[in-house]
């Protein structure tokens, strides 16, 4: 479909109200196939995050009021629209993140399952009621909003990480402020028209962009009415985050970088691992948290599977995400690109052997074709990095302990990959490894019913079926003798 790009809205969004920025600046929007300006959006100031941050408080009482079956039906609407305007949302995804179409339909309806898994879940907000161990009082637990919520997001998602946080937050009765990534705002413009047609009130969501990301979001942090920071992106920046947090004891959500293992075992379906494989590392071309970054394969699978790996990879197709056909659209940016040729330059440089791929296409836009590496050295760095991009590293292993050692060889705890024909080992490798996602015999994990989240430095908390509501919201313990 061909998007008319005069049309969206690109000022922010602060009370229901589309707004130029306090100091008339802008940012320009780019297609990473062509390296083109698609549109310009405004760049908040940190008045407007004052603004936004107030617009957000007048909204708060009357929203953490609105009766749960009410603020439901509103999120039921949300996943309608999206659905609705699955297409034209898809095409703008591949717009200004680079993904193939394929790939932006998919995160569509992602996206919007997270408005009508949290519809489901705004009217099972439960506390409960016990009678304290010694008899002489009762222990009432009732679940409050925590609060406005700052959340911020990451281009490698626009409307699914935005979703993932909106949906709960409003399920929950919270009013948020909400910070896209600068590379892909229009996404999250586009989702912020959606929720106005949907019947979410003024204020109840406000969106910013702002090419000063850490001065908007420290005068949103600062301020008092805040009590809720949701963040995903990389853990460098989530540790920053983290400390100014802890100036006001801000309550934080981290979804943040991963370096996932997929490990294969000689007696899985190795036709099987690697479709799933494909799904693992290619979906999005590789710049998604939970790709697969590491792929150790037990010796007497090795050959098959690097084998047919390579095939698969040597035969997709590399070009403009919105062109017909195509699976693996351009990275980002430019700086997506240089990290990972040096990470597959070094890895060849220590030894690894080159099965397909390897260098970027000589042509404009941001493209690294689908790359497999064999024999990759130990002190490669791509195996202790996260790669975000199309390149699969392949590292021979000869048993089950060896296997957990290496899939545990990083301080990322994010999602592992597992393949075996034997369920009894597949639980017992799954309890065994660090992370706070398992795939056993599958290429995916994200789903908006399950709970989504890492371990070690990939982050705190989880997003995503009922756990996803508690992030927004505070137990409250009414002790009473009755
Ligand atoms: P990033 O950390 O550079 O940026 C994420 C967001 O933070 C953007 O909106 C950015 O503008 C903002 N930001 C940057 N510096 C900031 C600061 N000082 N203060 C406040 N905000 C700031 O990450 P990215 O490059 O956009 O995204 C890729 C990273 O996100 C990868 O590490 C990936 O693994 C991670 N990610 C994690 C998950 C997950 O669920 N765990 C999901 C998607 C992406």
């Amino acid at each position: 479909m061909t998007l008319d790009t005069a049309t969206l809205p690109t000022d922010l969004f602060i009370g229901g109200a589309w707004r130029a920025s306090t100091s008339g600046q802008r940012i320009d929007v780019l297609d990473p196939a062509t390296e083109s300006v698609i549109a310009s959006v405004a760049d908040a100031t940190v008045d407007d995050a004052r603004a936004a941050v107030d617009a957000a408080d007048a909204a708060a009482r009357g929203w953490a009021a609105t009766p749960p079956r009410q603020r439901s039906e509103i999120l039921r609407k949300c996943h309608e629209l999206m659905i609705r305007d699955a297409e034209k949302l898809a095409a703008l995804i591949s717009l200004e993140n680079g993904k193939a179409l394929g790939d932006a339909r998919g995160e569509v309806a992602y996206a919007a399952e997270f408005f009508r898994w949290f519809a489901e879940e705004a009217v099972r907000i439960n506390g409960d009621i016990s009678v304290a161990p010694g008899g002489a009082s009762r222990i009432i637990v009732q679940y409050q909003p925590v609060g406005i919520a700052l959340l911020i997001t990451p281009w490698n998602f626009p409307a699914a990480m935005a979703t993932r946080k909106i949906a709960p937050a409003l399920a929950a009765g919270c009013t948020c402020v909400l910070k896209p990534a600068t590379e892909t705002p229009l996404t999250a413009y586009a989702i912020a028209q959606l929720l106005a047609e949907a019947g979410v009130p003024d204020g109840v969501v406000n969106v910013l962009t702002t090419s000063t990301a850490g001065r908007v979001s420290n005068a949103v942090l600062d301020d008092p009415r805040v009590r809720k920071l949701s963040f995903t992106g990389s853990t460098e920046v989530g540790r920053v985050l983290l400390r100014k947090a802890a100036d006001r004891v801000i309550n934080c959500s981290m979804e943040l970088g991963g370096n996932a293992p997929f490990v294969v075992f000689d007696d899985a379906d190795i036709e099987a691992a690697v479709e799933g494989a494909m799904i693992a590392k290619m979906r999005n071309g590789g710049e998604a948290c939970t790709a697969a970054n590491r792929f150790y394969v037990q010796r007497g699978a090795a050959a098959e599977f690097s084998r047919l790996l390579t095939g698969r990879m040597a035969a997709l197709v590399t070009d403009d995400g919105l062109k017909p056909g195509t699976q693996c659209g351009p990275l980002v940016n430019a700086e997506a690109v240089r990290k990972v040729v040096e990470l597959v330059d070094d890895a060849v440089a220590k030894g690894a052997t080159l099965l397909t791929g390897g260098k970027r296409l000589d042509r404009p836009g941001h493209f690294f074709p689908p790359t497999v590496l064999a024999d990759v050295p130990p002190d490669a760095q791509l195996l202790s990095e996260e790669i975000f991009g199309p390149v699969a590293p392949i590292v021979v292993f000869d048993g089950e302990d060896e296997a957990v050692e290496l899939a545990n060889a990083t301080e990322y705890g994010l999602v592992a990959y597992l393949y075996t024909g034997d369920l009894a080992r597949g639980l017992r490798v799954s309890e065994r490894v660090e992370a706070g996602m398992i795939a056993l015999n599958r290429g995916i994990v994200s789903d908006p019913a399950a709970p989504f989240g890492g371990v070690k430095q990939s982050g705190l908390g989880r997003e995503g079926a009922h756990h996803g509501m508690l992030e927004f919201m505070e137990a409250k313990y009414i002790s009473t003798n009755w």
